[in-house]
């Protein structure tokens, strides 16, 4: 596949292979960006940003519905390249899919409505007469790095909103999953979207820091490792960082839940789903001690059932992590945890890159399955006494994505969304449910700045004030 090129389609001779996770077949071919047309690329994103800025919104939303509409008509064949890249099980694939869906299609309806504000100013004498509008300007050409978890819909965040504001982007794919992003440069190929306007440029880590730290690039959108983001922000303090990174994301089950089975499964379902390679996949579960048997006993069998197999076939729920050194760390924290007195529930087995769905039950609080972020299939029960120990449990913790709150109180939805130092409470499910459109993000250690279509463009934007006398 081609790479794009100020969106023009390239190639080099630096060819890679992308291949599947699962049996190491050949998913496509792409090549690394070379140093020239990664210049040329910076050099026209840089030179068409006052030109894009004021494309009519208009034209902008019209590229986005185009790129929707194109996504839905090939969901399918969309769906199977995320499958043979990543190994992600298609169920989840054709998910991803259809969020990148709408994704796009947010994007297209915030266009026509982002406008700025108008404010008073003659609300003290000495500003009588005055009134300021305030105009969001983008912030300039912005270098989107995206994870290998969600190689669509993660770009799609990155590309849907720059090109809402009028910020032309430059999207640097994860190179185990390049070929999707590709697939959808062919989508904004087919749009009236200005050349340099954006381009898809897959280069290795290894030359990765020098996009970052190209002056022509004021905004960095990195989504990925806390490590890596940091060290982005580290070399680059004087630019616009937005970093969304990991977390080990808890779910908390009240005494007043009413359906146990159904949380169970939903437990179940999304501490394993895409091998638990998802930053806000169940990872620590709480529950108050009058359920917990039930609950622990629900949640294994309900894991129990999932099926891990061949990523395309519809019925497999868990596949294979993205490579085998990621299945054995995986091996290696159930490990370290099972010999500080961890009793394994089900699951702890491993077969090259597929790692068992495993739960976890007394674990000691510092070890690495609690405390850092899995990114596999593994999820570890604790009973609690009281929610308020819950409430202490999630927030001892250095990450702060998103929590699970399952309770019919409504009072104690309202404290937890006061207590929970995340950046979202789902009350009623599991941490891993996100709709495209709505704030997302993590405080502490899970990252700085908010996706989400609208939040993405409020940040990618910076706000100008004009002041009018004498109105
Ligand atoms: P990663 O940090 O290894 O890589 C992310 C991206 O950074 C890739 O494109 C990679 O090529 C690039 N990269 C690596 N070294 C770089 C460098 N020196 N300079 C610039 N770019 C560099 O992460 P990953 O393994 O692809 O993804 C998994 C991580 O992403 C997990 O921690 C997960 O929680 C996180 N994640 C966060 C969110 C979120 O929205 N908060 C969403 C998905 C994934």
């Amino acid at each position: 596949m081609n790479y794009w090129v100020a969106g023009q389609a390239a190639s080099s001779g630096d060819v890679v292979e992308v291949r599947s996770p699962h049996d190491g077949a050949l998913a496509g071919t792409t090549s690394w960006a070379t140093p020239q047309d990664v210049e040329r690329a910076v050099a026209a994103a840089h030179a068409v940003a006052p030109e894009f800025a004021v494309l009519p919104a208009h034209a902008r939303a019209a590229a986005l519905d185009h790129v929707s509409r194109r996504l839905a008509e090939r969901a399918d064949e969309v769906a199977a390249l995320i499958t043979a890249e990543s190994g992600k099980p298609v169920k989840w694939s054709r998910i991803e899919v259809n969020r990148a869906v709408s994704t796009f299609r947010w994007a297209a309806e915030e266009a026509r409505r982002f406008s700025g504000d108008l404010q008073r100013l003659d609300t003290d004498p000495g500003a009588t007469g005055r009134l300021a509008l305030v105009r969001r300007a983008p912030r300039g050409p912005v270098l989107g790095i995206s994870p290998f978890n969600f190689p669509l819909n993660l770009v799609a965040h990155k590309v849907a909103p720059a090109i809402a504001v009028g910020a032309p982007i430059i999207v640097k794919p994860a190179p185990a999953t390049p070929l999707v992003a590709l697939l959808l440069g062919s989508l904004l190929a087919e749009t009236d979207l200005p050349a340099g306007s954006w381009s898809v440029l897959p280069v290795p880590n290894s030359a990765a820091g020098g996009l970052v730290a190209d002056p022509q690039l004021p905004v960095v959108s990195f989504t990925g490792s806390g490590p890596v983001g940091y060290s982005i922000l580290e070399t680059v303090p004087r630019k616009h960082v937005v970093l969304e990174l990991g977390g080990n994301a808890a779910a908390i089950v009240c005494p007043d839940w009413t359906d146990l089975d159904w949380a169970a499964q939903r437990i179940a379902t999304f501490a394993m789903y895409q091998g638990g390679q998802s930053c806000i996949s169940v990872q620590r579960v709480y529950v108050h001690r009058d359920v917990y048997d039930a609950v622990a006993d629900a949640v294994v069998a309900h894991v129990r059932k999932l099926g891990t197999g061949v990523p395309r076939d519809p019925a497999t729920d868990v596949g294979p992590l993205i490579n085998e050194a990621a299945a054995e760390r995986v091996e290696a924290w159930v490990a370290e945890a099972v010999e500080a007195g961890a009793r394994v529930l089900t699951g702890g087995t491993r077969e090259g890159a597929v790692y068992a769905p495993t739960v976890l039950a007394d674990v000691p609080e510092g070890c690495k399955v609690v405390a850092e972020e899995v990114f596999g299939p593994v999820v570890v029960l604790a009973p609690v006494d009281s929610v308020e120990e819950a409430f202490d449990k999630v927030n001892a913790s250095r990450f702060g994505l998103q929590a699970g709150l399952f309770t019919h109180d409504v009072r104690l939805a309202f404290k937890a969304s006061a207590r929970l130092a995340v950046g979202g409470v789902i009350v009623g499910d599991v941490p891993s449910f996100r709709a495209d459109q709505m704030p997302y993000g993590g405080v502490k250690e899970s990252g700085t700045g908010r996706e989400g279509v609208r939040a993405a463009m409020d940040d990618l934007t910076e706000q100008h004030v004009l002041v009018l006398t004498g109105v």
